[in-house]
């Protein structure tokens, strides 16, 4: 029996990675206490899924069909040249494009249905990992667990704590993004018929187009090579958005649904993601950038590995060996790694133009960038993922 603050496993971090870790923990039998510092429903950015995490949504018993927009694949286009390239992504499993407020909610209030003890508004302001137990302190109470999971996000609490977070400086630097309600014409009508992701690259980076449910567009302007401009910052985002025709072409007669949001500094890895009585999961083992729509797959993948190890932990009685994870995080990096390495050719090497185009005359080719961008980055025959795990700059954990 465990007394009033006392835990077997205590979560950081309410989002994706942690309600995923906590609610898997939770169907072993585990006691878990969630602390969110926020209140949900709150509005996040990374609306757009991978068929991959499916298998892992039916793990939890997550719905994500209900009120979501189906997402059909993702497209990249390149107006100077008029080349495009699609690339369907229900051949796997489904996948949506969602609300993340009312998602990350559904995934809160579904951690509490199979039993997580969670709290929200209170902060995580201390971690202390010893032999004997993980002391957490919020700014209401301390609680003691016999692990730790860093689920916070971007906020990187232990990557912060121990300075182990790594900048990826030749990725996206900075977004900005705003929603739209749409007018319904035939264009309209068939993206969200379609429901396919859309990147546009521009000479600083590129646009994603996200259709959501009830008539709504995502748009946001990522900017990776940055150049001298006396325009603030909705002004730049316009002129981007105002100077591809296909943008022009969905926004005719669009209502502008919220002002322009930045996100910065997002690109980094995280080099400690776990140790004694510790792991993180989510964005605080590392983030790398938007533009192939990983980080929520990522968020829930790393939880489901976390979770799955933790238990190993209780049952092989490990928990207090700081390299319970260390397998586990090999494996689950070849992955990182992959999609490292294709984003780090999205902006450096030009892989769109140079591989994504031609992969129309190249069946097996296509099918392997097809299984890369669901998320399908743990199979040994995709020789493409070899190819790229064989090549040059892997992250150096
Ligand atoms: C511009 C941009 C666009 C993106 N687009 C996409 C996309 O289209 N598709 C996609 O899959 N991903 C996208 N992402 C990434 C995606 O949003 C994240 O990878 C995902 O949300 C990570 O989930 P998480 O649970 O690790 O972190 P989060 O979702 O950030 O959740 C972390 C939670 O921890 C809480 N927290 C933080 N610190 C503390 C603390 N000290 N105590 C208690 N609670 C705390 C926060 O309030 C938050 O609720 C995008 C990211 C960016 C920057």
């Amino acid at each position: 029996m465990l007394d009033k603050n006392e835990y077997d496993i205590i979560i950081a971090g309410g989002g994706p990675a942690g309600t995923t870790a906590a609610t898997l923990l939770a169907q072993y039998g585990y006691q878990v206490l969630l602390l969110e510092q926020g209140q949900h429903p709150r509005f996040h950015i990374g609306e757009s899924m991978l068929p991959m995490a499916d298998p892992i949504m039916k793990r939890l018993g997550i719905d994500w069909s209900a009120g979501n927009l189906k997402k059909g694949g993702a497209e990249f286009i390149d107006e100077k040249s008029g080349k495009r390239v699609y690339f369907p992504l229900q051949s796997m499993h489904r996948t949506y494009q969602v609300d993340r407020a009312d998602f990350d909610e559904k995934m809160f209030n579904n951690a509490i249905k199979q039993g997580v003890n969670a709290h929200q508004q209170e902060k995580v302001t201390a971690v202390e990992c010893g032999e004997d137990s993980a002391i957490i302190t919020t700014e209401k109470a301390t609680y003691q667990g016999k692990y730790f999971i860093d689920a916070s996000g971007r906020n990187a609490l232990m990557g912060r704590n121990n300075n182990t977070i790594n900048k990826l400086d030749m990725l996206g630097k900075y977004a900005l993004y705003r929603h739209y309600k749409l007018a319904i014409t035939p264009t309209t009508a068939k993206l969200f018929e379609s429901g396919n992701i859309e990147i546009i690259t521009t000479e600083i980076g590129w646009i994603w187009c996200i259709p959501l449910s009830e008539n709504r567009l995502s748009v946001g302007l990522v900017v990776q090579k940055e150049k001298a401009s006396e325009l603030k910052q909705d002004e730049l985002f316009d002129s981007y958005i105002h100077a591809s025709s296909r943008m022009t072409e969905l926004l005719v007669d669009s209502v502008l649904l919220t002002n322009v949001r930045v996100e910065a500094d997002f690109s980094y890895f995280n080099s400690q993601r776990f140790g004694l009585r510790y792991a993180c999961c989510g964005d605080s083992a590392g983030f790398l950038d938007p533009v192939f729509s990983s980080g929520f797959f990522f968020a829930v993948k790393t939880a489901e590995v976390v979770a799955d190890q933790v238990h190993r932990g209780f049952i092989e009685n490990r928990l207090v060996d700081p390299e319970l994870m260390l397998n586990s995080d090999k494996v689950y990096q070849t992955g990182f790694q992959t999609m490292f390495l294709m984003i780090e050719r999205f902006y450096c090497s030009n892989i769109v133009e140079n591989l994504f185009f031609e992969s129309d005359r190249e069946p097996r080719l296509k099918n392997e960038i097809i299984g890369l961008l669901s998320g399908d980055l743990w199979t040994e025959t995709n020789s493409f993922q070899q190819g790229l795990l064989r090549g040059r700059n892997k992250l150096k954990n």
